[in-house]
């Protein structure tokens, strides 16, 4: 059977990178990669496809930089010419962004069964891209592969148990991912070492409804500078958008910035942080997998579990809030002895649905 997989930003890579490992030991399947192109640069695209061996893209469509209905209607362009030309079993998608909804959409018109990876997942706040990338993927797929119990429950909230689905619940691959590569990263990475720091807090900020607002990124670039002033050290490896929306809004981040890290890097920095303060999805998570306390810098959050277990705060854009929270979560000592996102066996488990599925066919 022959599945295309369409990935393009740096998450997608990662959870890429756990299931096409899983593909590959399957002889009945051929995995077919495109990568749309939306993330672009070394260190936001390459190192993972070179630090975590995934398969080189048959196919790179090299759209990016572009306004969102840009990028979005050439991704579902290019991908239909791929998918005319290679004529996939299915084609497979992860997560919430414009190559997650081009994908999908691109398939879905042409009758190519479509696989989701991540789906059932909701912040409720339909101003951000992702949300209704998110929806809008779940809605036109075949396969919907849910991470956790809230992404199962509101699917059913919202009627799909009268669609035409199946919905399976398979634990988070982005878990698969961090259990399989935090056993090379630390012979790999000397990230640790080139920072010399004993304590130190592991930040992110890049997502859209922060980086574009002025009001929000003050608030947000103020508390982090007073943390990393008076209370631990804040390591902040910057994402490309950050760097120019900072310029753009006259804001001056005085932590210990980095270049973007790839994945083992990424992992000691997790396995030997305090703390994790972020507004990225999949940072949450891994800041569990690692028995880190997390500060959520947005005002909702898909894993909300996280939220109900006491693991991680949310606390928007107020610069006070981060502060004092932030003091409280390093203090605090949680229990992380709880199955939230499965065992580490999400791959296998969509890659057997998927083999399941097509031996019906044929
Ligand atoms: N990540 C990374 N290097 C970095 C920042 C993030 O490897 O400098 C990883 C991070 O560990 C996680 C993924 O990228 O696995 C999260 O991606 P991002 O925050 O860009 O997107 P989101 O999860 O918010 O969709």
């Amino acid at each position: 059977m022959k599945i295309i997989t369409v990935i393009g930003a740096r998450p997608q890579f990662i959870k890429a990178a756990a299931l096409s490992r899983e593909f590959a030991k399957h002889k009945e399947i051929q995995e077919v990669i495109v990568h749309t192109g939306q993330h672009f640069d070394a260190n936001m695209s390459d190192v993972f496809f070179d630090e975590m061996e995934i398969p080189k893209p048959t196919y790179n469509l090299e759209i990016n930089s572009l306004s969102h209905g840009a990028m979005t209607g050439r991704m579902i362009e290019g991908i239909e010419e791929v998918l005319l030309k290679e004529k996939p079993d299915l084609l497979l998608v992860y997560g919430d962004t414009n190559s997650t909804i081009a994908g999908a959409l691109a398939a879905k018109k042409l009758h190519i069964k479509v696989a989701h990876v991540e789906a059932g997942l909701r912040s409720f706040n339909m101003e951000m891209p992702e949300e209704v990338n998110r929806i809008l993927t779940d809605r036109i797929s075949e396969f919907l592969f849910c991470p956790t119990q809230s992404a199962i429950d509101n699917l059913e909230k919202e009627g799909y148990n009268n669609i035409d689905c199946e919905i399976i619940r398979t634990g988070d691959v982005m878990q698969d991912a961090a259990l399989f590569y935090a056993q090379k990263s630390e012979e790999k990475s000397t990230v640790i070492s080139e920072i010399g720091l004993e304590k130190f807090a592991l930040a992110t900020l890049h997502r859209a409804e922060n980086t574009d607002s002025k009001e929000r990124m003050t608030q947000l670039v103020n508390g982090l500078n007073e943390i990393h002033e008076t209370i631990c050290p804040v390591v902040l490896p910057i994402h490309p958008r950050t760097k120019a929306k900072l310029e753009l809004h006259g804001l001056e981040l005085k932590v210990k910035l980095i270049p973007p890290v790839g994945y083992f890097d990424m992992l000691e920095l997790l396995k030997n942080c305090s703390l994790v303060m972020t507004d990225s999805g999949g940072l949450q998570k891994e800041a569990f997998f690692f028995q880190k306390n997390c500060v959520t810098m947005r005002d909702q959050t898909e894993w909300v579990e996280l939220i109900d277990n006491k693991v991680n705060v949310l606390v928007g854009a107020d610069k006070n809030l981060l502060i004092d929270s932030a003091k409280e979560m390093l203090k605090q000592s949680s229990d992380f002895n709880i199955n939230l996102y499965g065992n580490g066996k999400a791959s296998s488990a969509i890659v057997n649905t998927i083999l399941a599925e097509n031996s019906k066919i044929i």
